[in-house]
């Protein structure tokens, strides 16, 4: 069964007369599978995300993610967001910290060994090249800065579904290729499974086993490309 399973679904903004996001949209995530998702703006690719985090719940078809139907947010998955969000009057290590808060089962481990996971916190810092910024601001750090920290958020759960939308935009092309390289390790190191949505179509075959290509009014798949060098994973 795959991890994650989109089927026939119809998203639509506003009502009945609204915006038809996304239209029969069919999709199938192999557990430990590396997806990218591109297309042009509007094609659905947030809608996809939101769809498949529970943010939003389509008007037809069924989404589920392990076996489940999706109908509220998803707590096995890690989120990046392409504009960064993190909380303003915490520091990057507490915002980094933040899903252990606020999902039940690590509340427990995070007050049990708060030292644990700060000093996970500060190793996922140095591999994307931020360390010793923990205790800054989000304010403090440049747009490039926060979308790094906030890849450190997404993966302090260590999650098995990490969906990242556009998490490399705001980075020069230096940095970009080094974290290109961080989340390539991180995949084939770990029982991960990763949907990442992106314009850069080098990016997607860079980094991805399979990519699909959307394209707009409505949102839909219209390419499906397994990438020929993909190594397989052990
Ligand atoms: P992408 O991420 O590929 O740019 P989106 O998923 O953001 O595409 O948008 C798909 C379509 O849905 C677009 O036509 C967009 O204008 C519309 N849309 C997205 N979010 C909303 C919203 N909250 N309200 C109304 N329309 C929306
Ligand atoms: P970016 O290329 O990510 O936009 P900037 O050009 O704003 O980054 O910053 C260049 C470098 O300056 C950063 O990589 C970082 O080493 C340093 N820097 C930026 N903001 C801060 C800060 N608030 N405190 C310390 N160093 C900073």
């Amino acid at each position: 069964m795959p991890l994650v399973s989109i089927s026939n679904v119809d998203m639509r903004y506003g009502g009945p007369q609204g915006t038809l996001a996304v239209s029969g949209l069919d999709m199938a995530i192999e557990r430990g599978e590396f997806v990218a998702v591109v297309g042009p703006s509007g094609c659905g690719k947030s809608t996809l995300m939101k769809l498949v985090t529970g943010l939003h719940i389509p008007q037809a078809g069924v989404v589920t993610v392990a076996g489940d139907r999706v109908t509220k947010p998803v707590s096995i998955v890690g989120m990046a967001f392409q504009n960064p969000t993190m909380l303003p009057w915490r520091t990057t290590l507490d915002n980094i910290l933040l899903p252990l808060e606020i999902v039940e089962r690590h509340r427990h481990r995070l007050r049990a060994n708060k030292k644990e996971y700060v000093a996970k916190a500060e190793a996922l810092l140095e591999t994307v090249g931020l360390k010793g910024f923990g205790d800054k601001f989000p304010w403090q750090l440049s747009g490039g800065m926060q979308q790094r920290a906030n890849l450190c958020r997404a993966l302090i759960h260590e999650p098995e579904l990490l969906m990242l939308d556009e998490p490399f935009g705001a980075l020069d092309a230096f940095t970009r290729e080094e974290l290109w390289c961080v989340i390539r390790d991180l995949h084939a190191s770990q029982d991960v499974t990763i949907v990442l949505v992106t314009h850069d179509l080098r990016e997607s075959v860079f980094l991805a086993d399979t990519v699909y290509v959307m394209s707009a009014r409505p949102g839909r798949v219209v390419a499906e490309h397994r990438v020929p060098f993909a190594r397989p994973r052990d």
